[in-house]
């Protein structure tokens, strides 16, 4: 039988909410909306973290590439931000759900008393059916720019809501045996019960492309939520609709769970 969820946290990237020109895919956003809000009404607790911010920004700006320098991409993300959360408010709204904005760094989540800030007021948004939407606060958190990733950030905000499972969206259906861009024989991996080294070296190994899909930081994500022995779900967000899949227990993408870890 499925597992009943209460509290999940969704992860969506930039390569799903924006066409390659940077300007914003309206179609898959309130393609996922509609599920989301669905998700809620069938009484789901959900946080939303989403990227994006850098990447709608340069698109609104019009800018012809993404700025390689770290004050061009702040200012990205400063505006990207803007209307990411208009759009989101304005779809979610169309589902009588109402949103709020969460734009946090490392040092939010290191300081045990921004941190405690950090889950109180998580959960007076969720006692008041608020979707918290989370970003990192790229405008100043220069570090997440430079290294970071929203895939780790997924994994944080899971153990500070303590989520009972967290879905990262991709746009590939999983973590896979080979790379199934070059490897047409490559093979879906449904389950990983342990990152081993053989698999790390898999996802980042040079002369793997698994890495370049993404695929490291999302292990890294599935290691941080295994932690409070929260499962992660890394598949397609393309439909959608997989979403309900997953909460149905079917079996799609990979699931991370009851990891042990070598490392
Ligand atoms: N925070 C960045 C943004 O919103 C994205 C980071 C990531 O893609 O993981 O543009």
């Amino acid at each position: 039988m499925a597992k009943q969820y209460r509290r999940i946290v969704v992860k969506v990237g930039t390569s799903t909410l924006t066409h390659p020109s940077g300007r914003t895919n309206i179609r898959e956003m309130e393609h996922l909306v509609r599920v989301l809000s669905d998700i809620m009404n069938r009484g789901i607790q959900v946080a939303l973290v989403t990227s994006g911010a850098i990447g709608v920004g340069v698109g609104k700006l019009g800018l012809p590439a993404r700025p390689k320098d770290t004050p061009g991409k702040q200012a990205c993300a400063t505006v990207g931000q803007c209307e990411l959360m208009y759009m989101y408010d304005k779809m979610f709204n169309e589902y009588s759900h109402k949103v709020g904005q969460l734009l946090i760094t490392k040092e939010d989540v290191e300081d045990s008393q921004r941190r405690g800030n950090l889950v109180a007021c998580f959960d007076r948004l969720f006692e008041m059916g608020v979707l918290p939407i989370i970003n990192e606060n790229d405008a100043v958190a220069v570090e997440e720019i430079v290294y970071g990733d929203n895939d780790s950030l997924s994994a944080i905000v899971a153990r500070l809501i303590h989520a009972d499972l967290l879905i990262i969206l991709s746009d590939i259906d999983g973590l896979y045996d080979a790379d199934p861009r070059t490897h047409p024989e490559a093979r879906r991996i449904p389950r990983v019960t342990e990152i081993t080294d053989e698999l790390r070296r898999a996802c980042t190994g040079a002369g793997s492309e698994l890495g370049t899909g993404g695929m490291e930081t999302k292990l890294r994500a599935a290691e941080i939520a295994g932690r409070d022995g929260i499962p992660t779900i890394v598949m397609n967000g393309t439909p959608p609709e997989n979403i309900y899949q997953a909460l149905e227990g079917a079996d799609i993408g990979t699931i991370f769970e009851r990891m042990g870890s070598n490392a």
